[in-house]
Parts: C-alpha cells; sequence; structure tokens
C-alpha cells in the first residue's frame, strides 16, 4: 500500500497504483495538482510537482 501526500494541499493520495513506476504523473484526488513520481523505495513514494508546460519551475 502505497501512500503520499499531496506538495499542494497536504491530502493523503490513496489512490497509488501498487505497479506505480518512477516519472508517472499522478493527480491529486482533492485539488487535482499533477505531481510526478521522482523515486520509490522500500518506505515509500518521493514525489514532487509536476511540471507544467509553458512554466520554468527553475531547478
Ligand atoms: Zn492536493
Amino acid at each position: 500500500m502505497n501512500n503520499i501526500e499531496c506538495p499542494e494541499c497536504c491530502a493523503e493520495m490513496n489512490d497509488i497504483p501498487e505497479d506505480v513506476m518512477v516519472g508517472e504523473i499522478l493527480d491529486c484526488p482533492d485539488c487535482g495538482v499533477e505531481v510526478e513520481v521522482r523515486e520509490i523505495n522500500g518506505n515509500g513514494i518521493e514525489i514532487c510537482m509536476a511540471e507544467i508546460e509553458g512554466e520554468d519551475w527553475g531547478e
């Protein structure tokens, strides 16, 4: 069971597929923000805000 927290609204996102892959885009059921899976490890999933086309978030 994967559990991650939305970086935008801090809602728990429970709807993560068990076979989720790094680089996959998920969206928050609460606020609809798109997040990208950055890393999967034994403790859970690291995510970040997905890059939105047309906007440069920098590094
Ligand atoms: Zn959210």
